[in-house]
């Protein structure tokens, strides 16, 4: 029987600069809402951010409120609001958690930075369906409800090769944004400008990768549960000379753990891919659980999602739509089932747990074989754990707990 200790994660000091630059970030957004000179766009993950912050609007990400949601785990309670007006439970728990909290005029904002009452209201809603559909039904309610104009990019989905047609087709919508985002904003949009915000985006992504990486190294210094935290600058700074510098410190202070030979957790034992969405109300807990057993989540498909190779500053529209096309959740099986075969090499990977979240069978890649095909092909075993992202009344502790230490039992024996 593997023996569960309470061990924790070693704690990373960059995080006391990630939280004044996300502090500065939130109330920067507030009041860019309460001024008459500035204005607010929301925009989806992996929306067109680089030509909203081109264009002089502050930038709001309804997903990471989403996810400020799960994390703080209010919105399982939250939830139900949004399905009394129709939107299933079944569907996206980031929009009904964060329809719910407008619906309550909640937000976990209000709390973690007194002073600010509620989001900023939108002058603007830009979406991109390259991840779901979610994000336009999500947006659409809000542009009823506030009486705000809504546009975006629709996406293809399933691509094996990013081909020249795609790009040329997603280039041309977000080209075709530009002039209602020019009249909203009261800006024109600067060319130079955009060029320069594209390369930070591209500083910022070759960063955030090398930060990931760092996890390449036994023991690995940062863990996926620390990923999911630090990965706050890359979504809602990309674009900024803020996220740039703190990527800086942070890979610091990882390098500096490898030259040290410290882990992120005591004793790596076994080392766990992590395929899926995190549950953000359980990463305290799925943290403690893994580490108790000496074992460690060191890559993840989701924290690697905002490491984007694409993005040049030299041709900044298109290398945008390549970026925003090449994304792991834009892509087919076939594509998806050869990244995380070159994901488990390249961290050295002895089991993979995949996350069947509930209410977003667009992160869930255990639906349609794909496990058993990689297995197959690499002999490195597999858990799939039911949960989801922020409904909590989805996962049960208790077989999670038991099938974790279960797995992992497997996997020591197996090394
Ligand atoms: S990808 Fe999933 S979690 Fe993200 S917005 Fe879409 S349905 Fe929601």
């Amino acid at each position: 029987m593997t023996e569960e200790k309470k061990i924790a994660r070693r704690k990373i000091q960059a995080t006391v600069r990630m939280n004044e630059l996300m502090s500065d970030y939130f109330y920067d957004l507030n009041e860019a809402a309460k001024s008459s000179n500035r204005k607010v766009a929301w925009c989806t993950s992996v929306g067109p951010a680089e030509l909203l912050r081109a264009l002089g609007f502050a930038v709001h990400f309804p997903e990471n409120h989403a996810a400020m949601l799960g994390a703080t785990r209010t919105s399982t309670d939250l939830i139900p609001e949004a399905n009394a007006i129709g939107y299933s439970p079944d569907i996206c728990s980031y929009l009904t958690a964060d329809i719910g909290a407008y619906l309550k005029g909640f937000t976990p904002l209000a709390k973690a930075y007194p002073g600010i009452e509620s989001v900023p209201r939108p002058d603007v809603l830009v979406y991109n369906t390259n991840q779901c559909r979610d994000v336009q039904d999500w947006f659409a309610w809000y542009s009823k409800e506030l009486d705000v104009p809504i546009i975006g990019v629709t996406s293809p989905k399933n691509v094996n090769e990013v081909t020249g047609a795609h790009i040329d087709d997603v280039a041309r919508q977000i080209e075709a944004l530009i002039p209602t985002l020019e009249e909203i904003s009261g800006n024109k949009l600067d060319m130079e400008r955009l060029k320069e915000v594209v390369s930070l985006s591209r500083d910022c992504t070759e960063l955030w990768k090398k930060v990931l990486e760092t996890a390449t190294v036994s023991p690995a210094p940062l863990t996926f549960f620390d990923a999911t935290i630090h990965m706050g600058p890359a979504v809602v700074l990309r674009g900024t000379r803020e996220a740039v510098e703190y990527y800086k410190l942070l890979l610091a202070e990882l390098e500096q753990r490898i030259a040290e030979g410290v882990g992120a957790v005591d004793g790596e034992s076994v080392r766990i891919y992590w395929e899926g969405m995190p549950v953000w109300g359980r990463l305290r807990q799925h943290s403690e659980l893994f580490s108790g057993f000496h074992a460690t989540v060191i890559a993840s498909t989701y924290c690697s999602s905002w490491i984007f190779p694409a993005f040049d500053g030299d041709d900044p529209i298109r290398s945008m739509a390549k970026a925003y096309l090449e994304l792991f959740i834009v892509r087919s099986d076939d594509y998806k089932g050869g990244y995380i075969m070159e994901m488990l090499k390249k961290f050295n990977i002895d089991g993979i747990i995949y996350h069947d979240a509930k209410t977003c069978p667009y992160n869930s890649n255990n639906r349609y074989g794909l496990p058993q095909r990689i297995e197959a092909e690499t002999g490195i075993p597999s858990l799939v754990i039911s949960g989801d992202l922020n409904d909590l009344r989805c996962i049960s502790d208790e077989q999670t707990k038991t099938n974790i230490e279960a797995f992992i039992e497997q996997l020591e024996e197996g090394k």
